[in-house]
């Protein structure tokens, strides 16, 4: 394989220390198992507007197009908070994920048995919990036409729209059957069947697909009944696939499992080679500089790079199983912390976990 090219954007707030553990990570991986790379730093979100007046310029637009991956810490903070301001800082990942077509946001979330304890649910409930939700992205409620304000019976209203059409829910689907045949072999489809006509829609598309795939078991439920499953039963579940709006709820409900967003990774995906990988959490304005920022979000998000971007699952395994070494000997950031735990920087937690990556030979 010639050289990755992966624009590298660091973004605001703990963006650039936690990329930075990325970028580590990367470096490490590919020494052990490929490809070569080439890292082409570029600026979005806040920092973007300070510098050019807009979130995301035409320039690292092209960039993010012609490589084939993209890596992003987080944008936004205080500073961009104001609300007539002519531009947000996320408008510029928005423009990245429209122009790359990336309509799937791949959120795995996985507790580890060292952090079962760090979990707001019982240990008996959530530990070995292993799931990835598959949210549609570009689709849905948050961009339905129309979306505007009228006048209804002589008085003010607003309206938003949730539209699908067959060929987005088709793929969204599929995608999510993908993950599934890599995994444990199990789809579950959320929609609200009962009371949406899109619901209806999204049900019988998602069935119809899901007979292409006889040797995956699929199974259907409620958006509210899988809420409630989602906290009773957290093991139960591997692959879920949902419209934009039931997966923007349930990816949070699920990643607070973990016990901290420090440890959530995640990916953008679409039809073509484009991907953008980035931790699910902000930029954390409250720690920025103490240099105590959690990076395994990110490590996990470059793991993710080099099983879907690169087709090398064994690096990915490798890094996954360096973050599972690294907490089983017991090394925490502070987000994670526990009595009797080493509590380490971002640098040295970095450290610890990339001691830990194994080349293909010595495993
Ligand atoms: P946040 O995720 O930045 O922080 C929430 C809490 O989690 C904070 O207490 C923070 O210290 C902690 N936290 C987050 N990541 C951590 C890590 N890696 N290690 C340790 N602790 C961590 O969410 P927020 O405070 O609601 O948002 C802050 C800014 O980030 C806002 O401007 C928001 O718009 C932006 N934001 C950006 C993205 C993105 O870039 N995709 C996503 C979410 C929020």
């Amino acid at each position: 394989m010639r050289d990755a090219h992966v624009v590298v954007i660091p973004g605001d707030g703990i963006g650039p220390e936690v990329v930075s553990s990325g970028v580590e990570v990367l470096y490490r991986t590919s020494e052990l198992y490929g490809p070569g790379l080439r890292l082409t730093e570029r600026m979005l979100g806040g920092g973007s507007i300070d510098r050019f007046g807009e979130p995301c310029t035409d320039e690292v637009f092209q960039d993010a197009l012609d490589a084939d991956t993209v890596l992003l810490g987080a944008v936004g903070g205080p500073k961009w908070d104001d609300a007539q301001a002519k531009f947000t800082p996320e408008e510029g990942v928005l423009r990245l994920r429209s122009g790359l077509g990336l309509y799937a946001n791949v959120r795995p979330v996985r507790v580890y048995d060292a952090l079962v304890g760090q979990s707001p649910l019982r240990s008996e409930i959530v530990r070995g919990t292993d799931l990835v939700i598959v949210r549609e992205l570009t689709g849905g409620l948050y961009f339905g036409e129309p979306k505007e304000m009228r006048m209804v019976g002589g008085e003010p209203a607003a309206v938003d729209t949730l539209l699908y059409r067959r060929s987005e829910v088709e793929r969204i689907v599929r995608h999510a059957f993908g993950w599934a045949s890599g995994r444990r072999r199990k789809v579950l489809s959320v929609d609200k069947f009962n009371v949406l006509i899109s619901g209806r829609f999204w049900r019988d598309i998602a069935t119809e697909v899901a007979g292409e795939y006889p040797g995956i078991e699929f199974s259907t439920m409620l958006a509210d009944s899988f809420a409630a499953a989602l906290i009773q039963r957290p093991t139960d579940w591997d692959v879920v696939v949902t419209e934009n709006t039931f997966g923007d709820f349930l990816s949070d409900e699920a990643g607070v499992f973990t016990g901290s967003l420090g440890m959530l990774p995640s990916a953008s995906l679409g039809d073509g080679s484009h991907a953008l990988y980035e931790p699910v959490h902000g930029s954390a304005p409250d720690i920025v500089g103490e240099r105590i920022a959690n990076p395994i979000a990110t490590i996990l998000s470059v793991a993710m790079m080099f099983r879907h971007s690169f087709g090398k699952p064994e690096a990915a395994s490798a890094i996954e199983l360096a973050v599972e070494q690294a907490l089983n000997d017991g090394f925490r950031t502070r987000d994670i912390t526990e009595p009797d735990a080493y509590i380490v920087d971002t640098e040295s937690m970095t450290e610890a976990i990339i001691a830990r990556i194994e080349g293909p030979k010595a495993r």
